[in-house]
């Protein structure tokens, strides 16, 4: 609707000072997902590399396998989880369609430093590649951080999709509304495959993001200091309960090491953890390839988009595991 795709691009140029042209630039999506899975089907034939950062969201390796690409991860490591440049520039060849980055990330939090996008940049244009940025968790930055949109970037123009979603910032998961902003080209490739997954998803909630994206700055920086408190209290808590924890410079996730508290397989430890404390945690290892999960195996991915109530009660909970 054209009234969403305004307000995106309002969105665009407020928070981030990039221009976009709301009727040849914007494409409205069902939520970030399909905007990935559509460009991903777009740009990405058989044999092309799609270059990510590994561990990631699990839908990415599910969409290159379905457009038939291949995949390359570039490793995140413990515990500040930065990708290396040089591992990074190795990874990218005139064989890479698409790099894909994530910033902030899931599952770690992790936010990537500006001169890492401009080299993603850099390496796109050399290798006639196109960089994509999920940027679902784009206001929820922590510490007076600011997040950095790789369509900012020197170079960017015709070379960049950005993609984000109501779903994170307005706590609307279930709605479904994601947009990408690309130049013209690179939208029109994008939306020749997404008018053939959804046409149109969830119209009657369109006008309502729009007025969401709308809201003041008042909104933006009180929902981040309130998930900033909430990550705090989890830290503390899981701290206390014995784990060891990094902290996260964005998005909703923390990843605290059970190793600590004798667990060296935190997928064995997260499918008991509902059994021995009545709480949840994903392992890293769900977000890596089979084969390359060894030096995740003690990490665990626990939310902290909850109520502070339930942060407390999780927390005390665990700490009740160590005896
Ligand atoms: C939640 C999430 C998505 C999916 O967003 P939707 O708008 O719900 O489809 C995409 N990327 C990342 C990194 C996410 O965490």
């Amino acid at each position: 609707m054209p009234v969403l795709r305004e307000a995106i691009a309002r969105h665009q140029r407020r928070f981030w000072g990039v221009e976009v042209d709301p009727d040849r630039e914007v494409l409205v999506t069902a939520g970030a997902t399909e905007a990935l899975a559509a460009t991903l089907l777009a740009f990405v034939d058989r044999g092309d590399e799609v270059v990510t950062l590994e561990p990631g969201y699990d839908s990415y390796g599910a969409i290159i396998a379905l457009a038939g690409g291949r995949h390359v991860p570039v490793p995140l490591r413990a515990p500040h989880f930065q990708p290396d440049a040089d591992e990074f520039r190795a990874a990218v060849t005139d064989r890479t369609r698409v790099i894909l980055l994530n910033t902030p990330h899931n599952p770690t939090g992790a936010m990537l430093e500006p001169a890492f996008l401009d080299l993603a940049i850099e390496l796109a244009h050399r290798h006639d590649a196109i960089v994509v940025t999920d940027e679902v968790y784009e206001h929820l930055v922590f510490d007076g951080r600011t997040h950095t949109p790789s369509a900012a970037r020197p170079g960017a123009s015709g070379r960049v999709v950005s993609i984000s979603s109501a779903g994170k910032t307005f706590s609307t998961t279930g709605w479904k509304i994601g947009w990408l902003t690309a130049a013209p080209e690179l939208r029109d490739a994008v939306l020749a495959v997404k008018q053939f997954l959804s046409y149109v998803n969830g119209a009657p909630f369109q006008p309502a993001i729009a007025l969401g994206l709308d809201l003041p700055d008042t909104f933006y920086a009180s929902t981040a200091a309130t998930l900033q408190h909430k990550r705090d209290l989890l830290i503390d808590g899981l701290r206390a309960a014995g784990f060891g924890v990094s902290r996260p410079a964005g998005s909703y996730f923390v990843i605290a090491d059970a190793a600590p508290l004798g667990h060296a397989d935190a997928g064995a430890f997260c499918r008991r953890l509902p059994e021995l404390a009545g709480v949840v945690g994903i392992p890293l290892t769900a977000f890596v390839h089979p084969d390359r999960r060894a030096p995740y195996a003690s990490l665990v991915r626990f939310a902290f988009c909850k109520r502070v109530e339930v942060i407390e009660e999780a927390t005390r909970r665990l700490g009740t595991m160590r005896g």
